[in-house]
């Protein structure tokens, strides 16, 4: 049997609270929505949750507010098995959340405000030290303090720990800032806003690639939505095409994509076939609506993958 691999999010947990309206209040106006949702998220947490899914011993580092939402979101993580010994409530912030207003069309308006993710600072990563260096890899994103994520890399390559960063929501950073990374794995827009070469093909991802690896990163996986994703070393490009789904929401696939390509790397693939499955896991769940509800989990996801490659 494979390895079972200890994965560390150092990241974001948030709540989504979706309304459904037909349409939009006025200022000073109050009117009835249709139908409200909410749900846990965060990227930080729906990478956890993809990682735990697909099989890994997962360790959560997080900060949640002095609210309703900071112990449900630790008992959830809990309920599914994730290590939550380092998410720590805040007193006197809120929790991160997500208001999300959707309207008939699926058109949406978000507001996300960070609360306590803002205030996942370096200290917290020195208290979790015995986690991380136990880890066989350390997954990061931008919905904490860069300061946090640029300190975590260098913690990770200290003790020679493999680290994946998915700069989400795009921030325009110095990409030399995260030159001793392992992977660097943006999606389309990230990877411009990033570089400043557009990504609206596999071609334009190629020049991208070359662009962000000139900034010393090991590694460049872009992921190209419908179109699959690009991984991009000192030893070529490779272009790992998608699987053809009838997609009905595709929000989160980024971050099933990352918490399942971490997992099957860490178990040994070799990162082409980690790199075509986490595609099959992410086109997966394009085929529910919402994040972390349209993960599947390993069985599902082992049963798919047999009938795909029969
Ligand atoms: P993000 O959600 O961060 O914008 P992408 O849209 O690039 O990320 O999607 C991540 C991965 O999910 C893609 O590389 C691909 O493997 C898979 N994926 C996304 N959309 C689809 C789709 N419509 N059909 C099949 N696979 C998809």
């Amino acid at each position: 049997m494979a390895k079972r691999p200890r994965i560390v999010v150092v990241g974001s947990a948030n709540v989504d609270l979706t309304t459904f309206s037909e349409q939009f209040p006025k200022p000073g106006e109050t009117i009835f929505g249709q139908k409200f949702d909410l749900g846990f998220g965060g990227k930080g947490a729906n990478q956890a949750v993809a990682a735990r899914l697909c099989g890994a011993d997962v360790f959560m580092v997080a900060r949640v507010g002095d609210d309703l939402f900071g112990p449900s979101t630790i008992k959830n993580f809990e309920r599914l098995g994730i290590d939550a010994t380092h998410v720590r409530q805040v007193a006197g912030v809120s929790s991160g959340v997500a208001p999300i207003f959707v309207e008939p069309s699926g058109q949406n308006r978000i507001i996300v405000v960070k609360g306590a993710n803002d205030l996942l600072k370096p200290a917290d990563v020195d208290a979790a030290a015995d986690i991380l260096k136990s880890a066989d890899c350390i997954v990061l994103q931008f919905e904490i303090p860069l300061e946090t994520v640029y300190y975590t890399i260098k913690f990770a390559r200290r003790h020679g720990i493999r680290c994946i960063l998915n700069p989400a929501p795009a921030q325009a950073i110095d990409i030399k800032s995260v030159a001793e990374l392992d992977y660097f794995i943006p999606n389309e827009s990230e990877a411009e806003t990033i570089s400043g070469v557009p990504v609206r093909n596999v071609e334009d991802a190629k020049q991208c690639a070359e662009k962000l690896l000139g900034g010393r990163i090991r590694r460049v996986l872009i992921t190209l939505g419908a179109k699959g994703s690009l991984l991009a070393g000192e030893d070529g490009m490779h272009y790992v095409p998608a699987f053809h789904m009838k997609s009905v929401d595709t929000t989160g696939a980024g971050d099933a994509f990352i918490g399942s390509f971490a997992t099957f790397l860490a178990e040994g693939m070799p990162e082409i076939v980690a790199t075509k499955r986490a595609n099959l896991y992410a086109g997966l769940s394009t085929l529910g609506v919402g994040t972390q509800k349209s993960f599947y989990d390993r069985v599902r996801f082992n049963d798919e993958w047999l009938a795909i490659t029969k």
